[in-house]
């Protein structure tokens, strides 16, 4: 059976899409199917905006603080379809949204689209990963090559006009003490708030 939507501690994750443009050294789908006592995450094919609204609808999003698009994929590949699902939550319902994003989505969509989040993203978390693009490009091993680490970091300065909580994370077991304060200050300059997080959650 085919997991789209599944709850995660106080928050309703949807799984959209299992594409990503990033080969991540320490992604989640090289290990494995299960994550958070989900039967899998692998879609046998992506489901329809129809059928996401389908799956939400059944789950009281009372129970819950957080809707998140995350999964075994990078959710803004489907970023329009994400779209008109986050309008149809919020058409229902005045829960917070949350995008767990790679923060590629201008390359992804080859076009500027923080400013699409408006209104129906509360908060986007984008994984950091890095304090310069060569050891992005190491870790990171995005299609779009070097050009990566900037395009992410000018996404996630672009959403702070427009979404209220930008939040960039690093894994902690894969960096340094080090690289933390420098991604601490990255952080700073851009106005997200680092989020250093354990390895296995996304
Ligand atoms: S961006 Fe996320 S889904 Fe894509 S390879 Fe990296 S960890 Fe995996």
């Amino acid at each position: 059976m085919m997991t789209i939507t599944y709850p995660v501690k106080n928050g309703l994750y949807i799984n959209m899409t299992n594409r990503c443009p990033c080969a991540c050294t320490f992604c989640l789908r090289q290990n494995g199917d299960g994550v958070y006592g989900s039967d899998s995450l692998w879609l046998d094919r992506e489901p329809t905006v129809a059928q996401i609204c389908e799956s939400i609808d059944a789950w009281d999003l009372t129970q819950f603080k957080e809707v998140v698009f995350c999964g075994y994929g990078e959710p803004t590949e489907r970023l329009d379809d994400l779209l008109k699902v986050a309008a149809y939550i919020k058409s229902k319902s005045d829960i917070k949204i949350r995008i767990n994003t790679n923060g590629l989505a201008d390359l992804i969509c080859n076009r500027e689209t923080a400013s699409s989040l408006q209104g129906l993203i509360d908060t986007v978390s984008i994984s950091l990963n890095a304090t310069n693009k060569e050891d992005y490009l190491k870790t990171v091993r995005p299609k779009f090559g070097i050009d990566s680490y900037d395009a992410m970091l000018r996404f996630a300065k672009d959403c702070t006009n427009y979404v209220s909580e930008v939040i960039m994370t690093i894994v902690d077991v894969v960096t340094t003490k080090e690289e933390q304060d420098k991604c601490r200050k990255i952080c700073e300059s851009i106005g997200a708030t680092l989020r250093i997080r354990p390895y296995e959650s996304e």
